[in-house]
């Protein structure tokens, strides 16, 4: 509208070490006001151009600096991110509606780990070298960098999974042109201010703006761009296949899930109830690894869903800046339109929609009245088939359902087209590990939920995605690997 007279946040994108003007701009709401405060580039193929140009014009002298010096300059942007801490956060919560409490404790801090963890590992992998004595040879392998990396990263953890690419990808050698989401830039633009007072030469990282069928498509159809590492949903991902196989680009894909949590009656709900609370409505729903299917064992069912919503109601929804608030905004009008057109959805198949949205009432704060707010849901009593039992909905919305079986369970946990992530609540070793093996999933969290070690792979089955990333994945994929073999 034109009522804002407000300035308005304007960003540029950084190529070649220098921050340029685009001639158009996108307008980029407040999730928890619903007011336009920031302008994003519109960038088009002029720009990614400019920036494919710069990227590939500093690649010799980075790829050829040593593991040492590339650690030195990614610890040093690490400090850089770790000293502005608290700018970042109320600058990544006020783009994205998170409530500041999770971007000072998880997205920041991760940002910031992402730099420490890669600046780390980059020096410790080996490649290999084998013998065949009886022909006289000796093989080995060795890996260089791939040449100008393609990045584009999603809005829910904006600088989280964006430095969860920059960082292996030039720790190994490699430069960059990353494509932020258009709807949350604007902590990958303050980061592009500490590039430089880290010791990063120019053009080593190029950041375009601009939205994904535009700037996001003409990276993936760039000819000197051989890899994209993307994190977005599975309808995107398909494009970006599409888009880049006549290139046989090399594709790193993270998307989606439909996150099983199966509960077991010897589960401890001391535990289960709080995490799984968690890991449906952290971040508002708005992460790929959130629970969104829970299976509950019979004899522990009434129990366990009498326990969740009590505390589910527990959950505070408001202004994301107040640091008591549990969920803050959701990201836009038409994801929280189409996150309740999924409780709509459900009551009309007959679900009973036992808190949230649709049934209790919520207050929002007087500043906070036009943002995008909605409270934790949860559903019961919906069918297997059900799209709230199929379909990514992506917001603070869970269904509980009743299983009799360790069999059974297994068998429709895996019902669905998606296989990222899922956790498993029993004190019976046996029957966790026994579990954890049948599920199709990339990731099995039992008795915890999100704890991750970056040296282990990351990632997920079926349209959950292609590849995985993570200390000694993320070094292969970013990598291009030769086998040399020497007879003597
Ligand atoms: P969501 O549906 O959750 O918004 P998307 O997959 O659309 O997720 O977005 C993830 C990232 O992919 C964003 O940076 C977006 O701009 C980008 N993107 C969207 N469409 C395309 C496309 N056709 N080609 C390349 N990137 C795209």
């Amino acid at each position: 509208t034109m009522a804002h007279s407000k300035a308005l946040l304007v960003l540029e994108n950084f190529i070649a070490g220098k921050f340029v003007p685009c001639s158009s701009y996108i307008d980029s709401y407040n999730p928890s006001t619903g007011e336009v405060y920031c302008r994003v580039p519109d960038s088009g193929k002029e720009e990614v151009e400019a920036a494919v140009k710069a990227a590939k014009a500093a690649f010799p002298i980075w790829s050829s600096k040593s593991p040492l010096e590339r650690s030195q300059v990614l610890n040093k942007l690490a400090d850089l991110i770790e000293h502005d801490l608290e700018a970042f956060a109320q600058a990544e919560s006020k783009d994205q509606g998170k409530t500041i409490t999770f971007a000072r404790t998880v997205d920041i801090p991760r940002a910031v780990y992402n730099f420490r963890f890669f600046a780390s590992s980059i020096l410790h992998h080996m490649t290999e070298c084998t013998q065949m004595a009886t022909v006289g040879c000796v093989h080995y392998t060795s890996r260089t960098p791939v040449g100008v990396a393609g990045l584009i990263s999603p809005w829910n953890l904006p600088l989280y999974l964006l430095t969860w690419k920059i960082a292996p990808a030039i720790a190994c050698g490699n430069t960059v042109v990353a494509k932020p989401s258009e709807m949350t830039s604007v902590t990958a633009w303050m980061m592009c201010k500490l590039l430089e007072k880290a010791g990063l030469p120019h053009g080593v990282v190029n950041v375009v703006f601009g939205m994904g069928a535009k700037a996001g498509e003409a990276l993936v159809c760039h000819p000197t761009v051989p890899l994209i590492s993307f994190t977005g949903s599975t309808l995107t991902a398909q494009r970006i296949t599409e888009k880049s196989a006549p290139h046989c680009k090399r594709l790193s894909l993270e998307l989606g899930g439909k996150n099983p949590a199966i509960v077991f009656d010897d589960a401890d709900l001391s535990q289960c109830i709080p995490t799984t609370l968690r890991s449906s409505f952290a971040n508002q729903g708005e992460i790929c690894l959130c629970t969104s299917r829970i299976f509950v064992q019979r004899g522990i069912y009434s129990e366990f869903l009498k326990k969740f919503v009590a505390e589910a109601k527990k959950w505070k929804v408001g202004n994301p800046l107040d640091p008591t608030v549990d969920v803050g905004a959701l990201i836009s009008k038409e994801h929280l339109e189409k996150v309740r057109s999924y409780v709509k959805k459900a009551q009309a198949e007959g679900a009973h929609v036992l808190c949230g949205e649709g049934v209790d009432s919520l207050a929002l704060p007087l500043g906070n009245q036009r943002g995008y707010f909605m409270l934790p849901t949860v559903i019961a009593e919906v069918k297997d088939d059900s799209c709230c039992m199929q379909e990514e909905i992506f917001g603070p919305v869970t269904c509980v359902v009743a299983f009799d079986t360790e069999e059974e369970v297994i068998e429709r946990a895996n019902n669905v087209k998606y296989g990222l992530a899922a956790t498993v609540w029993s004190s019976n070793v046996g029957r966790v590990h026994r579990v954890a093996q049948k599920l199709q999933a990339g990731l099995v969290w039992t008795n915890c939920w999100l704890i991750r070690d970056l040296n282990l792979p990351f990632g997920g089955m079926k349209a959950s995605g292609i590849g995985r990333e993570g200390g000694k994945d993320s070094y292969e994929f970013f990598t291009e690997v030769k086998t040399v073999t020497i007879k003597h």
